[in-house]
């Protein structure tokens, strides 16, 4: 069967399929947080949708190179060409070095995406990393008449840039619409148009972040970078470009502009962009002062939450939904989540105590065998299309189902053949750990604890001390877990 895998790719407005440009390798670049505050959630979604690609493109045995850049200056508030960086204006009001707020929430990122099980990007290259290739691009710029230097400050000139290449393919605007909904100028900008945007910004009195270059002394603007880096780890042209919705104006339509005009050549094959985690409908942004940051969310402290969920209950929630989706973050959702993850690690503990006797000869099950690839087949379909991982969800929980049945003893692993059973165990046990990146979450010493409450319990029900059992069974449940009562063994379980 196994179809291909097909992206929506933003700037063709279809699903393509993809084929890489050097097959095997891949060359991915995703625009990282700027380090000025704590990520939230939305953030998390973000990055947690192109974790789950990156695992898949490696799943289906491809040569991935992941960049995903660390934006430590240029980015200012507004997101606009004028007004104080982001991360200057933090170290100004704390009264500390900037790189000094840069390490502190770099720090939570790593932090946050370890705690989600996120992997780490091949590469994680710095704005600051990289001023001298950021310089060295303006030059080229400038020098094929795409921008232009006023008062030490230096601009791209869209509309030049427009009548030879085209602009606005990726976001859909056009840019008649665009000049007449941009602010006229009125003699105190020093752009020449308004659609115009910054390469490198002289620094004025204030500004703390600066550095030499020829046009003065000054900041890079903040589109340039992932240009820059993209193109320094990835070549000019270069497999999938992704980042939140939010990036695709200006940002990335800044960017193909950029490597566009630099190299006569489109930077980016496949342009993928995730929806935005909303809050009773609204975007979560931090401007809009309605984040939640993750350690809210695992220590159940903040107002709209009844209480804690675990970092693996947030990683299912986001899994369960499209990555094109709008999600809404709800106690519901959340809590939907967290019951649902737990029966798919009871799925994941049966499957892997799973044993196949080929000494056996047993009558095979055609029924039961034709189900099984057909679910396993359907895991990857979901996932072929355009990652989405609610199907794939939904089949491992039909994949399940069959685990049951094996469990009561109702379907016995020899009455399939063997690639079936290994096809049905490799699926069962991949797809969650390698591909949607589920960890198991227990305590530590968790299951030796456990051991010898099961100890007690049975020797309990062996004298028939049946207050006992309950009583150890109250406690179990309060506990999250259940016993479970089989033939000839006792095992315990996430309680569903
Ligand atoms: P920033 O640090 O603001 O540049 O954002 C880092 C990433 O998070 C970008 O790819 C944004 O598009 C993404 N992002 C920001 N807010 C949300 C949200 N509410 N939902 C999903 N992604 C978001
Ligand atoms: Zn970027």
């Amino acid at each position: 069967m196994q179809q291909k895998l097909r992206l929506y790719n933003t700037l063709s407005r279809q699903k393509e399929e993809f084929t890489p440009l050097n097959p095997p390798f891949v060359g991915m670049y995703v625009c990282g947080p700027t380090v000025y505050s704590n990520v939230h959630l939305g953030n998390v979604r973000t990055f947690t949708s192109f974790d789950v690609l990156f695992r898949y493109l490696k799943h289906l045995d491809y040569k991935v190179r992941y960049v995903r850049n660390i934006t430590d200056v240029g980015h200012l508030v507004d997101d606009a060409d004028d007004g104080e960086d982001k991360i200057g204006k933090k170290a100004r009001l704390e009264n500390l070095e900037p790189m000094e707020i840069v390490q502190r929430y770099t720090n939570d990122f790593h932090f946050v995406m370890h705690q989600l099980n996120n992997l780490p990007p091949s590469i994680e290259p710095t704005a600051t990393g990289h001023l001298m290739e950021q310089i060295h691009m303006i030059k080229i710029l400038i020098e094929k008449d795409m921008a232009y230097e006023v008062n030490g400050s230096v601009y791209f000139n869209v509309r030049k840039y427009h009548e030879k290449y085209g602009y606005g393919k990726l976001s859909g605007r056009n840019i008649d619409d665009l000049i007449a909904g941009s602010r006229s100028l009125d003699g105190q900008d020093e752009k020449k148009d308004s659609l115009d945007f910054a390469l490198w910004k002289k620094a004025t009195g204030g500004h703390i972040m600066r550095w030499d270059a020829p046009w003065s002394e000054g900041f890079p603007g903040w589109h340039l970078e992932c240009s820059v880096m993209s193109h320094k780890y990835l070549g000019k042209t270069f497999d999938i470009h992704g980042g939140g919705m939010d990036l695709q104006f200006p940002h990335h339509e800044c960017e193909i502009a950029q490597g566009k005009a630099t190299h006569d050549e489109n930077p980016v094959r496949y342009w993928l962009h995730t929806n935005m985690l909303t809050v009773n409908g609204q975007k979560m942004s931090k401007s809009l002062g309605n984040s939640i940051l993750p350690n809210q969310l695992f220590s159940g402290q903040h107002e709209l939450l009844d209480k804690p969920y675990s970092p693996m209950s947030l990683r299912f929630a986001m899994l369960q939904a499209h990555y094109r989706s709008t999600m809404d973050i709800s106690n519901d959702a959340l809590t939907a989540a967290s019951k649902a993850y737990k029966k798919l690690m009871n799925g994941l503990r049966i499957a892997r105590e799973l044993t196949y006797d080929e000494s056996l000869t047993v009558d095979k099950n055609e029924k039961a065998i034709k189900q099984i690839n057909s679910i396993a087949d359907s895991i990857y379909r979901g996932l072929n299309d355009d990652l989405n991982t609610a199907v794939a969800i939904a089949g491992l929980f039909n994949m399940q189902k069959k685990l049951n049945t094996i469990q009561l003893g109702q379907l016995q692993t020899e009455a399939l053949d063997k690639a079936t059973f290994d096809r049905m165990k490799k699926v069962f046990i991949e797809i969650p750990r390698d591909v949607l990146g589920l960890l198991e979450e227990k305590p530590d010493n968790f299951e030796y604890a456990l051991d010898l409450i099961l100890e007690d319990y049975k020797a309990a029900k062996s004298i028939k001390d049946y207050n006992k059992v309950d009583h150890i069974r109250a406690k179990l449940k309060q506990m999250g877990l259940s016993v479970k009562d089989m033939k000839h063994k006792i095992e315990w379980a996430y309680e569903e």
